[in-house]
Order: C-alpha cells, then sequence, then structure tokens
C-alpha cells in the first residue's frame, strides 16, 4: 500500500544479546541518479565529532522487485546506492551498547536510540517519515515505548509514528523497555517522565516536585509555550550521569539509587537536588538553546562541526538558572542554593586555566577541548558552563542594581526567547549587549568585554556584596571537598595534586599548576610510595602531609615508567582554593534570593 510519507522507516531489536537494532527503510521515490544516505557524525547539544556510523554493521539496498541493488561507500558516513526506477529499500544493522544519552543502548532492561544513530538520511528526499517501531516479541507483556514523537496508531507490539521532516525525526529519541511512567498537565502541556529500567523510586513525589520546576519555566517566557506535550525520559543505571535536550523531549541519565524512594518524604538529598537540577537544566533548553540559539545552528549540518562562541550564554546561562529555580520554587532553601552556587565558584577557583582561556574560546573549541578534556584540562581550559554560570550571576546582579531592582536576567532570558527563539532568529555574539541597550537602557559593554573576551577575574565578589552576602575562601578539608560549606577543619599542607588508589600507593591523575606537587616535578601517571619516608596510600596520604612542618624539605618515592624516583617536595601551607558563602545582611540579599514565582 503506498504511504504519503516521503520515507519510512521500521525500527526493531533484532538481538538484545548482540546488542542489535535492524532498520527497515523505504524511500518511496529516491533520487533519479541514484540515492545518497547519509548518517550525522554528531548529536546536536553534545559537542564533539561522534561518528555514529561506525556502528553500522551491514548496509544492504534493494529494489521494488527485491533484487539487490549496488552500494558504494563514499566516507566514513555516507553511501551512494545505485539508481532506481520505483522505491528504494535500505536494511540497516546497528550496533547499539553506548549507555549514555548521546547513541544508542541496547540490554535486557530497555533498548534505547537517538535517531542520529539509526536513521540514515535520504538526502535530497523532503517531505514527512513514518517509522513502525516494534517491541521485541519475548519482551511484549513487559516492555513499553515512550518518545516525543508523534504516535499515530498502535497494533499490538508494533506502534506508528510520524515526523514531519528528517531534522524533527533525529530529535526525537526512544527508549523501548520496562518503564515507569507518569503523566501531569500544567497550563495545556502535557508532561510525561518516564523512569526506564528498575527501581524503588517514589515517582509521584518526583512528579510532584517536578511539577513546581515545569510551572517556574512555563513562566518563565512570554506565550505561546512552543510545546504541548514534553516528555522527560531518566535511562536508569548503577552509576552515571548525563542530560541531553531535545525539541520536545529530554533523556537523562541517572543512578537508579540515587532518586528518593517512599522513606525519604520531605528531605531533598544532595542526590536528588542534583537530579531535580538536571531535569531543571534540560527543560530550561526548551526554549533556551533548542529554539533561542545561536544564527550557526540554524540550520546545521550535522556532517561536521558548527563553531560558536556562544555556548556560554546557552549552557552558562542555563547553569544559573537550573538551580536557582530550585530556590525559586522553594524546593530548596537559601542555604541550600548558596552551597550549590559556592559549588560552582569552588570549580573555577580551583582551575588555572580560567586565566589562560576566555569563556568564548572555551565556546568555540569545546569540540576538541572541552569535550576532550585530558589531564591538563583543568590546568588551560576553563568551563563555559561554570564560568558563563558566573557570567549569568554577575549579569544578574548588575542587572538589578542598574535598574533599582526593577529587571533581573530572566527579563534578558525572555526577550532573547521573544526577539530571536520564538521568531526563528538566530542570536549574533553581541545579542546580549544589544538587548541590554534595547529594553533595559543598560550599558554592561565594559563589563562582558572584559568577561567575554579576557580572562581577568570577574566582580563576582563585590557584586555578593551589594546583596548581602560574602564570598569566603578557604582551604579544602578533605582530598573529596567539593566547596560550597564552611568547615570547622580544613588540611594544613598543600598537595596539589589529584590521586586514585593503587594496591601500593598512590597514582597521579592530575597536578594542578603552580602546586606544591608540580613544583617539586610530581607527573600525571607517576605512583607515590612513600613521603618523608613513610608509606603513601590514598586513605592517609592527606594526614601524613599535614603533620609535616612548613618549609621542610621532605623526600617523595614514586614509581616512574617502572623505575623508582626520589623528588624533593617543599611542604607549603594549604591554598584557599574552596569557596563558600554566607549571608551577612538579610534584607539585601532577600532582594536577590526571595524572589519566586
Ligand atoms: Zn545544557
Amino acid at each position: 500500500m503506498p504511504d504519503t510519507h516521503a520515507v519510512h522507516y521500521h525500527v526493531a531489536v533484532s538481538s538484545v544479546a548482540g546488542h542489535y537494532f535492524h532498520v527497515s527503510q523505504t524511500i518511496y521515490q529516491p533520487t533519479p541518479q541514484g540515492q545518497k544516505l547519509t548518517l550525522p557524525a554528531w548529536i546536536p547539544g553534545s559537542y564533539m565529532i561522534r561518528d555514529f556510523a561506525k556502528n553500522i554493521v551491514s548496509i544492504q539496498a534493494y529494489d521494488s522487485d527485491n533484487n539487490r541493488l549496488d552500494i558504494e561507500k563514499l566516507d566514513k558516513q555516507s553511501w551512494q546506492v545505485a539508481a532506481t526506477a520505483g522505491l528504494l529499500r535500505v536494511e540497516t544493522l546497528i550496533y547499539a551498547f553506548d549507555l549514555s544519552v548521546r547513541s544508542a543502548f541496547i540490554s535486557d532492561e530497555y533498548a534505547f536510540f537517538n535517531g542520529t544513530s539509526v536513521f540514515l538520511q535520504a538526502v535530497g528526499v523532503d517531505g514527512s517519515i513514518s517509522v513502525d517501531i516494534t517491541i521485541p516479541t519475548e519482551k511484549a507483556l513487559t516492555w513499553q515505548i515512550a518518545t516525543a514523537l508523534k504516535q499515530t496508531s498502535s497494533n499490538d507490539i508494533t506502534k506508528q509514528f510520524s515526523a514531519k521532516d528528517y531534522t524533527q525525526l533525529i530529535d526525537q529519541p526512544v527508549v523501548i523497555g520496562n518503564l515507569t511512567a507518569h503523566q501531569f498537565e500544567l497550563e495545556g502541556v502535557t508532561f510525561e517522565f518516564v523512569l526506564a529500567g528498575d527501581n524503588l523510586a517514589d515517582v509521584p513525589r518526583i512528579c510532584q516536585d517536578l511539577k513546581k520546576i515545569c510551572l517556574h519555566h512555563l513562566h518563565l517566557f512570554s506565550p505561546p509555550c512552543p510545546v504541548d506535550r514534553y516528555v522527560f525520559i531518566t535511562l536508569l543505571c548503577e552509576n552515571g550521569f548525563g542530560g541531553l535536550e531535545h525539541m520536545d523531549s529530554t533523556v537523562l541519565q541517572y543512578a537508579r539509587h540515587a532518586l528518593p524512594s517512599e522513606h525519604e518524604k520531605g528531605k531533598v538529598s544532595d542526590e536528588y537536588r542534583t537530579f531535580l537540577s538536571l531535569c531543571s537544566h534540560e527543560l530550561f533548553h526548551t526554549w533556551h538553546v533548542k529554539r533561542t540559539k545561536p544564527q550557526a545552528f540554524i540550520d546545521m549540518q550535522l556532517s561536521a562541526e558548527v563553531y560558536s562562541e556562544q555556548l556560554w550564554i546557552y549552557e552558562g546561562f542555563t547553569s544559573y538558572v537550573d538551580d536557582i529555580s530550585l530556590l525559586r520554587t522553594k524546593l530548596i532553601d537559601e542555604n541550600s542554593y548558596l552551597e550549590l552556587l559556592g559549588q560552582t565558584l569552588t570549580r573555577l577557583a580551583r582551575n588555572p586555566g580560567n586565566t589562560k582561556q576566555t569563556v568564548t574560546e572555551s565556546s568555540f573549541d569545546a569540540w576538541t577541548r572541552f569535550y576532550q578534556q585530558d589531564a591538563s584540562a583543568a590546568n588551560n581550559i576553563v568551563s563555559y558552563y561554570a564560568k558563563g554560570c558566573e557570567i549569568a550571576l554577575c549579569l544578574d546582579l548588575k542587572m538589578r542594581l542598574g535598574s533599582q531592582h526593577k529587571y533581573t536576567i530572566f527579563d534578558l532570558i525572555d526577550k532573547l526567547w521573544q526577539e530571536f527563539g520564538s521568531q526563528s532568529i538566530g542570536t549574533q555574539n553581541n545579542s546580549i549587549q544589544y538587548l541590554l541597550d534595547k529594553h533595559f537602557d543598560l550599558d554592561l559593554d565594559a563589563f562582558l568585554q572584559d568577561a567575554l573576551y579576557s580572562t581577568k577575574a570577574l566582580p563576582t565578589d563585590i557584586l555578593l556584596r551589594e546583596f548581602g552576602v560574602k564570598l569566603i575562601y578557604r582551604p579544602r578539608n578533605n582530598g573529596s571537598d567539593k566547596g560550597g560549606k564552611p568547615a570547622d577543619d580544613h588540611l594544613k599542607v598543600d598537595f596539589g595534586a589529584m590521586t586514585s588508589a593503587q594496591p601500593t600507593g598512590v597514582k597521579i591523575t592530575q597536578v594542578i599548576e603552580n602546586s606544591t606537587s608540580y613544583i617539586a616535578g610530581l607527573q600525571v601517571g607517576d605512583i607515590v610510595i612513600a613521603i618523608d619516608n613513610w608509606q603513601i596510600q590514598q586513605q592517609n596520604l592527606h594526614a601524613i602531609l599535614d603533620k609535616q612542618a612548613f618549609n621542610k624539605i621532605v623526600p617523595v618515592h614514586l614509581l616512574r615508567e617502572g623505575k623508582l624516583t626520589e623528588l624533593k617536595l617543599s611542604i607549603q601551607p594549604a591554598k584557599r582554593d574552596t569557596v563558600y558563602l554566607q549571608i551577612i545582611d538579610e534584607q539585601k540579599a532577600h532582594a536577590w534570593l526571595g524572589q519566586s514565582e
């Protein structure tokens, strides 16, 4: 029976044990000179070339009479099929065993895919697309399908969906599996919350909390809301963390036991707070980066890198909004929020790269630097998430001060949506400056020039002080101290290197520039076995260091490339590289932190 769509795909799990998806693709009117097929090299929101086509195990093409057609491989991700007069059918087998939000994965609990991993694009064939997705027969009674794709019909184990074009198709990930699903409606939008995989989570409670975040974000932006249905898909795993934004959904990856159970009512654990922040972050992206986005991201190619210096606007603002939204919705209190902000500022304080790379350079080079970090990353690059968050904080406080508390960063974000996102106009590198001048009569050009194009320190402490909050530096209190909180006790002696446990000694995994370890000549990969002739283990490293007198020179014994080596370590006081924030004027702090929806 002829299809009104231009292309039809049928996706099935062909082997759980082998982790294979089988995709059958029908192109009703292939290009007459022979059809070109291609698969994206990357997935929007995750700025790294991933070469999804490497997982295509086999590909065959057939004409309408079921005769095999020749296929020529053109490059790592493109194929040319011989010309055929009638319809063209392409069969692909795709290996799917990457448990992340970015690719595709099949196990006995669930099968998950992004369209960028499984749907070959028929180049030059425009028009709508239909998709059949089949649940494996042996899972027919227990597995369901969740996706933001529009369902058109259902037939036992096969469900039919449609998409208006290829771009929409590949931005609607699908999970098939053992699902826990809840649904709620807010202001005309249907939200679905889906957990994939076994769990003991208190889903009604999570949805209750999520509703507050959804409502908060709906109210941040001028109507109309760009979605009428939105799906939160969470892939549960033992350990793992991730989130990726899509047009009408998000896929999160989270540790299944980190979600609250029925016995944890009322308490927001650190892990649950992180989960709520992740949901807040990804939902905010529905407006801010999926629709309001850099000019370069409009109709962007997925075959190679697309560069933008503006990721600080999109990930930085989002990193500021995600946490502060939890405070504005009263899911967490002021101290809890200031702890999160203090942790972000701590990451920057421990990051010598903050004085070497600007936030706009970090954005532009995301492909090769932020997304491909090695042990030198902390020394040489800055995160456009963390630095962008600090810039957003400063902008928010400056807007409030400059307008006698009339405007906030949320007004700026909504103007971005109104003038760019909702009009499908991409933002320029100076769009923030343009909007500040046009709508808020604020000239923050000098601040932004420094913040975006230099590595000068931001005036964060001065601005926070204006809002009754003091920024305090202290040494860390143990090797895993993330900051954000005051500490009764702290480390006395600087080490300046990160380590991991070894059967004997500790392995150096990172050396911070200009720290005592750096000056002593320690390098990544060294296995330190003794300091001051005392045997070192992961548990006693700091205890032994802390007993040493300042300015003493002690021997460090280590194995480097299998050779015993001795270095000299000069004992120096621990650096004040850990930030926490303290409210010193409740009334002033309230002007910033007390405003809620
Ligand atoms: Zn993000």
